[in-house]
């Protein structure tokens, strides 16, 4: 039975889970310390900036690179230091020993000493095709004004969502756009009064309240409008706009550790010591997008997963006197 397990178990050091900004610098990290580390990219390799179009936040780039591009680069540089990136998704977890176990497609089985989540956060969309006609297409559909709101610059914009992160990039479009109108689908915020009165306090934002999108609007290839409908009265009209933000949430990707790892409410998982990557799990850590759902940006993510790497590095030098912390790793 051992010998069996043996040839078709694999055992590693350290996996990562995940292939955003998070995933692939904790890979840098990880790799650079001698733990070769394996990484599974998951079901969207690359993460949420394959649906970004061009990055312009994310220092060291002063002309800006596409979100997929950005990706690419990440991965040749873990794999440049011998990250061993693999395509599937694990599909089953059990933590409940001292060796981490995962299960890859529904069928392989590996162990880990330590793991690294990175598994990010899915925007939640409206989910019309019209919007995700745009989407796809690069043309004016968003979830993140951070990230994209720049490209709208002096012009007019439609946001839709009423909870804090609306409210909060509502407002960050304001100081770039001409106009922006904000699509609010029962006749009160969720947000906190004092992100409400911020935005309705604001100028060039226009509150539209029981309104629903019915379409976004556009000429094949990029959005130019954005047809809506007061619920209660049942009236129709198109509001002229170049880009359609959504901002009614993100949804974390950490179902399948619910039985181990401590989640919030929305079910991001909770850092067992603040300011460290540590779950509640000895051995198991957290970056990016998984854990955070304040900042949500590349930069932010990408300082995690390095964390992640060295909090994991540490650990295992703790448990394994003759594991070697790489002093690489802090130059
Ligand atoms: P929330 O879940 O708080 O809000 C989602 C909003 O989207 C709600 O107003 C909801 O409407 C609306 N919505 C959902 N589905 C649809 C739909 N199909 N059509 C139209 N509208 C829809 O998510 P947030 O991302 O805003 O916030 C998540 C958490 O992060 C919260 O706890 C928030 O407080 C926190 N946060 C804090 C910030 C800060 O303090 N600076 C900044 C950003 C977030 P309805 O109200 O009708 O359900």
């Amino acid at each position: 039975m051992n010998t069996i397990m043996s040839d078709t178990i694999e055992r590693v050091k350290c996996l990562i889970i995940g292939s955003g900004p998070a995933g692939y610098t904790a890979a840098i990290y990880a790799a650079r310390a001698n733990m070769a580390p394996v990484l599974y990219q998951g079901e969207q390799p690359g993460g949420q900036l394959t649906t970004t179009n061009d990055v312009e936040n994310f220092p060291g780039y002063p002309d800006g690179i596409t979100g997929p591009e950005m990706m690419i680069q990440l991965q040749k540089q873990a794999e440049r230091f011998g990250t061993d990136v693999r395509h599937g998704w694990i599909t089953k977890v059990d933590f409940s020993g001292d060796i981490h176990k995962v299960w890859i497609n529904g069928e392989k089985e590996m162990h880990a000493d330590t793991i690294i989540i990175s598994t990010g956060a899915s925007a939640k969309y409206l989910g019309l095709p019209s919007e995700q006609k745009y989407l796809e297409l690069g043309g004016g559909v968003s979830a993140c004004a951070v990230c994209d709101g720049f490209f709208y610059r002096n012009q007019e914009t439609v946001i839709v969502g009423a909870g804090d992160s609306a409210c909060e990039e509502a407002h960050y479009l304001s100081k770039l756009c001409k106009k922006v109108t904000m699509l609010v689908r029962r006749d009160e915020f969720r947000a906190s009064k004092i992100m409400a009165a911020r935005v309705q306090n604001t100028e060039n934002i226009e509150i539209l309240f029981n309104t629903e999108t019915e379409e976004v609007l556009g000429d094949g290839q990029v959005v130019t409008g954005v047809r809506v409908k007061n619920n209660i009265s049942g009236d129709v009209h198109d509001i002229p706009a170049t880009g359609f933000f959504v901002a009614i949430g993100h949804k974390p990707n950490t179902d399948i550790f619910k039985d181990y790892l401590d989640l919030d409410e929305t079910g991001y998982i909770i850092n067992a010591v603040p300011g460290t990557s540590k779950t509640n799990v000895e051995g198991v850590f957290v970056s990016g997008d998984a854990a955070d759902h304040v900042y949500r940006q590349a930069i932010t993510a990408a300082g995690t997963g390095c964390m992640a790497a060295l909090d994991a590095e540490r650990y295992l030098a703790a448990k394994d006197s003759s594991f070697e912390v790489a002093t690489s790793t802090y130059n």
